[in-house]
């Protein structure tokens, strides 16, 4: 493997020396002068040999890709079944907390079912975030990914997240890939680590008001970042530390109005709890089949490994098989979640073939680090 590739600065950049670290914009890409959505991809650090493997694997899942296509035309109707994918994961969430409003679903049953519905939708904003329904028809992406966020709330303004997401494909496992490094990815295990899996917003939230920024970069970074909380995302967290704060007085005895402990109690339930037992099962898996922090730019053979064995299924549940699928969308991203998922079969021996890896747990012990020495 090469060592990390140098990108050239941009015109008008003259940083020559490392800046110190922030919390986000760590110096390791060029300062942006604004959040570009296309970031371009260094690959000048990437050998030969790797360059080959990558490309044999982008061509296998092109090559499935057509062939499913061919084989099944209704795949053709991309934004047909992008809407189909929608309304069920819509669908599901609402019908699962109407069943527990009216009596039938115990709210446990309620919590999981609506978790995984949920998961759909996030795959439809993931896949929205790279057009891939819808392309030419940008309102109604929009729309939709609004439509997303209503039933997950528990997460950031989705518009906000395409700028994150994309720059998340550029630098991959680099310290720039704020999407990653926002849930935990590559930071050493313990509580702190623990409960941002569960609510990566707050800690979040609390660094990016009590400390201080170090550059130009870092402020911007900071102020999208609290600019994309705007909206739902602070409803969401009031309504589940409200939840949690007055159950847990009402418990050590002290008045609380009912009607209001009811109220957030059916929010929690059928709104928010979802989310938040949905988001933790993603951030886990996320967070440990990505590598992070010495990743060659751009070389998507060390960004990701496939993550899949028997015991995370009950994590994959409720993320969609992300572990599983989330290593081919690197390769190539032009295809919808379910287009991966039906051709995981056939792709994760080539990927196996080409040195990507599977199930390396000791990811654990390395917080994320690619290199096992
Ligand atoms: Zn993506
Ligand atoms: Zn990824």
């Amino acid at each position: 493997m090469s060592t990390a590739p140098q990108i050239d600065a941009p015109p008008g950049d003259t940083t020559t020396t490392a800046p110190p670290l922030g919390l986000f914009g760590t110096g390791t890409v060029p300062a942006a002068a604004d959040l570009p959505v296309e970031i371009p991809v260094d690959l000048t650090g990437m050998d030969d040999d790797d360059r080959a493997r990558t490309k044999v694997i982008t061509s296998a899942i092109r090559q499935r890709s057509q062939e499913l296509r061919r084989d099944h035309p209704v795949l053709r109707h991309q934004d047909a079944l992008g809407l189909a994918a929608f309304s069920v994961a819509l669908l599901g969430f609402v019908g699962s907390g109407a069943l527990y409003l009216t009596g039938v679903l115990p709210w446990y049953v309620t919590v999981l079912v609506s978790a995984a519905f949920a998961a759909i939708g996030h795959e439809v904003e993931h896949d929205l975030i790279h057009a891939l329904y819808f392309r030419r028809r940008k309102a109604v992406r929009y729309a939709l990914l609004y439509a997303v966020w209503a039933f997950r709330p528990y997460t950031i303004n989705p518009v906000y997240r395409i700028r994150l997401h994309l720059r998340h494909h550029a630098y991959s496992g680099l310290p720039d890939d704020i999407e990653e490094v926002s849930i935990t990815n590559g930071k050493p295990w313990g509580l702190v680590r623990l409960y941002s899996l569960l609510d990566p917003y707050v800690p979040a939230m609390t660094r990016i008001l009590f400390t201080k920024p170090v550059d130009a970069e870092d402020a911007l970074w900071r102020r999208t970042i609290l600019k994309a909380s705007i909206g739902l995302t602070p409803v969401a967290i009031t309504i589940w530390y409200g939840f949690l704060l007055l159950h847990l007085a009402s418990w050590l005895g002290a008045a609380v109005p009912a009607g209001l402990l009811h109220a957030l109690t059916v929010l929690t339930v059928v709104w928010v709890g979802p989310n938040v037992w949905r988001g933790f099962c993603l951030h886990f898996i996320s967070s440990n089949m990505h590598y992070q922090g010495d990743v060659e730019q751009g070389n998507v053979l060390q960004q990701t490994q496939v993550f899949n064995k028997w015991y995370l299924a009950p994590f994959q549940v409720f993320c969609a098989n992300f572990g599983s699928t989330h290593p081919i969308h690197h390769f190539y991203v032009a295809d919808p979640f379910y287009v991966r998922q039906l051709m995981e079969r056939d792709i994760h021996p080539v990927l196996a073939a080409n040195g990507v890896r599977f199930n390396d747990m000791g990811t654990f012990a390395r917080a994320n680090r690619y290199a096992k020495d």
